[in-house]
């Protein structure tokens, strides 16, 4: 036995994890469930450091120094369990594993006590950066026992990202913590790239910049106080020019934003633990919207029209409000139906959705006339995607659309907190919208984690290399 740790799952951010441990000295078996990459990583990159391949978990097992340290990279959830249980059945009490994966801290809590009950020290850990910072330096978010971060502690701090001298990785609690705070992490992370996507479409659509101006913009404000490594690689993604088209490459990036579902995470613990987190919620909810293709082709019908993005007069008259306040109910009651049409279908219920609105116009709470609207609509069309897609609730809303905008644009002037207002007339503005910014979140996601996107004029996936000289254009779906 002679490696100081072993890393088992060798795709982007595994193989680099282990890369960056053996430029930093330690010895380093390497193991995956496929061989080839294993043989790969040694192939290409043996020459940076002490690499042990192993071909089965035995003798990757064999290869460590005790007490064990073993770092599992592998696709987070079902995946994970079977990759632990395959490894602790082959180690001893005082041993490590390491899960460097996104992995739900609820789970990471039931694999810690599941492990301690063996003796065994399980680390939940987050690590965040991407492939590139797997590479040269992550940010280490580790959880689990005080006593094994004593041994992995050192090794840690020592590939991290380190800022005047500092590494960024401490232990940040026991058992879940450290998968929890990486969560929170990428929750911030999704608000932060949707606000700055936001900036990007005002910047387009109010401003009427260019892509490559706004390219610009935000190199000046990467000078300034929002200086970020998310402000840098807006600039870079708006600045590139797709080689096929020549057209700017966020026009042709597909505008349905994707997650793997930290973000959605988040906000589910958010609502569990009673914790406000609106803008995070509400970045999650935009990329869902993003790429809820059906809804949207039902809504851009109502695709916004000169006359009612400009508000007639800012006003707050009673009956200002009370259009705003009918709109964002009819939104409201829509995404409820929304949210019900989804769980049929994900749980295989049959459920009538006119029905719905029928047993609720009396006795409940929300008893009202206004349900036998909702009743007729889906009664009248069977299969109604959304409210709006008729045509009586689509006049309507189009009517009260000047006042809605007044009376959010004045409560936002005056200081008045009006989120669910507000929240209501974005849901709708995003729906019936022509192109959303999900196209550059995608972009962004492509940069840092090769996340891939589809492209507007072709059908496939597809992944720009964007460290490399021409930024070339790989399809991924076909290996082409
Ligand atoms: P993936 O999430 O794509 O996972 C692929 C790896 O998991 C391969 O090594 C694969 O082996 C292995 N694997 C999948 N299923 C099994 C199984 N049942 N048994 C054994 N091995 C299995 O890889 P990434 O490198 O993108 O991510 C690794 C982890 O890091 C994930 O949990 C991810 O959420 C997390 N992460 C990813 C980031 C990113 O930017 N990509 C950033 C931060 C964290 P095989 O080659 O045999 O298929």
């Amino acid at each position: 036995a002679s490696a100081q740790i072993g890393v088992t799952g060798l795709a982007v951010m595994g193989r680099n994890l282990a890369r960056n441990l053996a430029r930093n000295g330690y010895t380093v078996a390497v193991h995956n469930r496929t061989p080839a990459r294993t043989k790969a990583l040694v192939e290409e990159f043996g020459h940076e450091g002490a690499f042990v391949p192993a071909g089965t978990p035995q003798e990757f097992v064999a290869a460590l120094e005790r007490p064990r340290r073993l770092l599992v990279m592998v696709k987070a959830g079902a995946a994970t369990d079977e990759v632990i249980e395959e490894f602790a059945a082959l180690l001893e009490p005082g041993d490590m594993i390491v899960d460097g994966g996104n992995a739900h801290f609820a789970d990471t809590r039931r694999r810690e006590r599941a492990l301690r009950e063996r003796g065994i020290h399980f680390v939940g850990s987050g690590v965040s950066g991407g492939e590139e910072g797997a590479l040269n330096g992550p940010s280490i978010m580790p959880g689990g026992s005080a006593e094994s971060y004593r041994v992995l502690g050192p090794m840690l701090e020592r590939i991290s990202a380190h800022v005047d001298g500092e590494p960024c990785c401490t232990h940040i609690g026991t058992d879940g913590a450290g998968h929890f705070v990486k969560m929170v992490h990428n929750g911030i992370e999704y608000a932060d790239m949707q606000l700055i996507s936001e900036a990007y479409h005002l910047l387009r659509e109010v401003g009427g910049h260019s892509p490559a101006e706004i390219a610009g913009i935000f190199r000046g404000w990467n000078g300034g106080r929002l200086e970020s490594y998310l402000i840098g690689i807006t600039a870079e993604v708006l600045a590139h020019t797709d080689a096929a088209t020549g057209e700017p490459f966020v026009d042709i990036v597909r505008d349905a934003a994707e997650q793997k579902g930290t973000g959605r995470w988040t906000v589910q613990s958010a609502l569990d633990l009673g914790s406000p987190v609106t803008a995070i919620a509400q970045a999650a909810f935009a990329r869902v919207a993003s790429a809820r293709t059906e809804l949207r082709d039902a809504y851009r019908p109502l695709a916004a029209r000169r006359a009612d993005v400009v508000p007639h007069e800012l006003g707050h008259s009673v009956l200002d409000i009370e259009k705003a306040l009918y709109a964002s109910k009819v939104i409201a009651y829509d995404q409820g139906w929304t949210m019900i049409r989804d769980a049929a279908a994900e749980y295989g219920w049959d459920i009538d959705l006119g029905a719905v609105a029928r047993i609720w116009r009396g006795g409940c709470i929300i008893r009202a006339a206004f349900l036998d609207r909702i009743r007729a609509a889906h009664a009248a069309e069977p299969g109604l995607v959304g409210l709006l897609a008729e045509e009586r609730f689509a006049a309507e809303i189009a009517d009260a659309l000047p006042s809605w905008r007044s009376v959010v644009a004045t409560a936002t002037l005056r200081g008045v907190p009006v989120p669910a207002f507000s929240a209501a007339l974005a849901h709708y503005d995003t729906l019936r919208s022509e192109r959303l910014p999900a196209a550059l979140i995608q972009g962004q996601r492509d940069f840092f984690g090769a996340h891939t996107y589809r492209r507007t004029d072709r059908d496939g996936s597809y992944h720009t290399r964007w460290a490399e000289p021409g930024r070339p254009e790989v399809r991924t779906d076909t290996g082409a």
